[in-house]
């Protein structure tokens, strides 16, 4: 096979920790996946993994321990249901992430992520670029997520052109954190895909590789950036308006949201064909991935929350213990510092009902790909230190957010035993 462990980036593809094993990663626009697609999922990863699916914190799915052979199998069945991975990872727009699935205005949201999603998977223009570009779209800022992507929009309201949207730019997290910027208030929904290709360009332009918008915005200030966006052709343009049929699959007027939830993202690939299944006979053959790594339904608001309830937990989705974002960490990523879904164990193993009544964030090392800096309380695995036999042991960051822009950090280079002191200090 000529194509090179580089190049598989770009088709959602990372080499696994483990020597021969490789992730395929699967966008999900707003993360809605139908009840089919989400079978060929299931069957995908029972055929070529381990029957296994990780829900990532921006609504992807992700199919671990595949032989490098069977990558191009893997890609077609994936795609003979609409399943796309291009631009999953690699320098590309990833996917378009949503992670207000349950407002009122998640119908005009799931279809602008839709829009998105079509207009730049795929696209020549926006591949090979300096580093991952991120799209999220938001019914309201409540959740603080607009903060943390290359382009952050949250809808701010519909007129007789149709909806509008507030753009934020160059957020992200990582090593430095940055929340984005308010670029524009109330862009036209017409003008957001121009708008975008206009700041994805001046960052392809002018960007080292490896750097994000935020290294850029850092480097020129904003009102050098505003202005080369403003140079640049798309910048003003609006496009025709949409006509046609709705293209959102979920309904929320005379829905109920209900949440399976799946500690750490985990999923076997059984869970998820039952999951399908509770889809087809509640949720209008829907599945929402969730920005929090839990599989969502919106069901008919006539059906009795009880019976709902009860057929969840008949196929294992009962309550939520404790809502806690948990990366692959050492157990899978190349990258991971911290064994993350045994930490997590030990830490909710400490927690009183204070602490497990907040929302809990763990990474396995500062990429931060759980996004701690937006939880009640974050947790990054941020380096190895050796003890006098070489053995190496993680160090871990503890972030609080007090509920407005991200959060910070109140302790660092922790010991296990000193984060679980910590943990038990809340209650
Ligand atoms: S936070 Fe780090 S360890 Fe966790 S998934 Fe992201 S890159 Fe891997």
């Amino acid at each position: 096979m000529s194509t090179t462990i580089t190049e598989y980036r770009l088709d959602g593809i990372y080499r696994q920790r483990q020597d021969g094993f490789f992730m395929q990663r699967v966008k999900l626009a707003a993360g809605v996946i139908s009840a089919d697609q989400a079978r060929v999922v299931a069957a995908v990863s029972t055929r070529f993994g381990r029957g296994t699916v990780h829900l990532t914190t921006r609504g992807s799915m992700e199919i671990h321990w595949l032989k490098e052979a069977d990558l191009p199998a893997v890609k077609s069945s994936l795609s003979a249901v609409g399943l796309t991975a291009r631009g999953a990872c690699g320098g590309a727009v990833r996917g378009v992430t949503c992670a207000s699935q349950g407002a009122l205005g998640f119908p005009a949201v799931e279809t602008m992520a839709r829009r998105l999603h079509r207009h730049f998977t795929a696209n020549p223009r926006f591949e090979r670029l300096p580093k991952k570009f991120k799209i999220g779209v938001e019914a309201d800022a409540s959740g603080r997520r607009h903060l943390i992507q290359d382009a952050g929009l949250v809808l701010s309201g519909t007129d007789g052109t149709g909806a509008r949207y507030d753009l934020f730019v160059a957020g992200g997290l990582g090593r430095e954190p940055q929340p984005g910027f308010l670029f524009e208030a109330g862009v036209s929904e017409n003008r957001v895909i121009p708008l975008i290709e206009a700041i994805a360009r001046v960052y392809a332009a002018h960007t080292p590789a490896g750097k994000r918008l935020k290294h850029l915005v850092r480097e020129i200030g904003e009102a050098e950036f505003r202005r080369l966006v403003a140079a640049e052709p798309s910048a003003a343009e609006e496009l025709p308006a949409v006509s046609g049929l709705p293209e959102n699959l979920v309904e929320v007027a005379n829905t109920r949201r209900i949440v399976a939830p799946v500690h750490a993202g985990e999923l076997t690939s059984g869970q998820l064909l039952d999951l399908a299944g509770f889809a087809d006979r509640f949720g209008g053959s829907v599945l929402m991935a969730t920005a929090d790594q839990d599989i969502a339904f919106h069901v008919d608001a006539a059906l009795e929350a009880t019976d709902t309830a009860s057929a969840l937990k008949q196929i294992g989705f009962g309550e939520q213990q404790v809502a806690f974002r948990i990366c692959p960490g050492s157990h899978q990523c190349l990258v991971g510092l911290s064994a993350t879904r045994d930490v997590a164990l030990t830490l909710i193993e400490q927690m009183g009902p204070a602490a497990s009544n907040l929302g809990w964030a763990l990474s396995g090392c500062p990429n931060s790909c759980t996004q701690p800096q937006l939880a009640d309380v974050g947790i990054v695995s941020s380096s190895l230190v050796k003890d006098e036999h070489g053995r190496r042991s993680p160090r871990f960051d503890l972030y609080r957010s007090g509920g407005e822009g991200l959060g910070k950090v109140r302790e660092s280079s922790l010991t296990l035993e000193e984060l679980c002191g910590k943990v038990r200090e809340i209650g």
